[in-house]
């Protein structure tokens, strides 16, 4: 009787020791998991606002804002692992509360939460309203918004993702306009927007789509996505998609109607479904892209 409970046990324990868990002296070393290098989280409490450029104590910026939907518990992945194809070696980055950075100053946030945020939520809930009805199933339609507002604030929330950034033209840019330096409207960036149905969130910095036709060009992409829509900043005229840049206004509380799509519907989380008419597209990353897939 005693030598079948002793066996029990070392069975027990071998199956725990296989699974990875400490079991006495069965203790076996798998390979464990580490957090890509690309999205490990920085956890710094103070620094320079990566908005204002002061230093101060840093808080957690949604990104996309919660205004988007961007509130329950996620397992991010990084998109530039995903693609090299080693993601069996790396963890998933976890947010209890939603995907975040702690990367910018308590009043920037604040500000943003106000302002752009509140913008984008009432942009939101229209479009969601918009695509559960079947009211005109398969026709565009227009809302009235204030295009500057969402313009800042996508921006100013791309500029806060990813940890550890270097700032470069597109953050530079949103750095300005969110500070009142620079007007919105006189931005070089295209803002494209068009409907996404996937759970998942995708957060995109410095990626580069090159196209191969009679003369070789290269396009920035800064991508956000988040179900029921997907903007793109993108420093060229590619996409064939309407561009919120066309209806900036001269005064950041003007409100206007802008153009939204029914169909087709983006399915795709991780780029944008229609890069370019144009044939001989690539994809490119640089140092300091940064692509993040987020799931339930
Ligand atoms: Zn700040």
């Amino acid at each position: 009787m005693a030598s079948d409970d002793h066996s029990k046990r070392v069975k027990r324990q071998l199956e725990e020791a296989q699974k990875g868990e400490f079991s006495g002296k069965f203790f076996i070393n798998r390979p464990r998991k580490h957090l890509d290098p690309h999205i490990a989280p920085q956890n710094v409490k103070n620094g320079e606002c990566r908005l204002c450029g002061k230093h101060a104590d840093l808080s957690e910026d949604h990104v996309p804002p919660r205004t988007m939907g961007n509130r329950q518990a996620r397992y991010a992945r990084s998109w530039i692992k995903s693609v090299t194809g080693n993601a069996e070696f790396t963890a998933e980055r976890r947010f209890p509360k939603g995907v975040v950075f702690r990367t910018i100053c308590k009043v920037c946030n604040s500000s943003l939460g106000a302002h752009e945020d509140a913008e984008i939520g009432s942009l939101y809930s229209r479009v969601r309203w918009r695509m559960q009805t079947n009211l005109d199933p398969f026709n565009n339609y227009t809302l009235s918004v204030k295009p500057n507002l969402i313009f800042r604030g996508i921006m100013a929330h791309l500029c806060a993702a990813n940890d550890k950034s270097i700032t470069d033209n597109f953050d530079q840019e949103a750095k300005d306009i969110f500070s009142g330096k620079r007007a919105c409207s006189s931005t070089n960036w295209n803002l494209y927007y068009w409907p996404y149905v996937d759970p998942r969130i995708f957060v995109m910095k410095a990626g580069y789509v090159g196209f191969i036709g009679n003369a070789v060009s290269t396009c920035a992409f800064y991508v956000l996505k988040s179900e029921p829509l997907a903007f793109a900043f993108c420093d060229k005229e590619v996409m064939n998609f309407p561009n919120l840049k066309n209806y900036l206004q001269p005064d950041d509380n003007l409100k206007c109607d802008i153009p939204l799509r029914k169909h087709p519907a983006d399915r795709n989380p991780v780029w944008p479904i229609e890069a370019s008419d144009r044939s001989g597209t690539i994809v490119m990353t640089s140092a300091n892209s940064f692509g993040m897939l987020a799931r339930y």
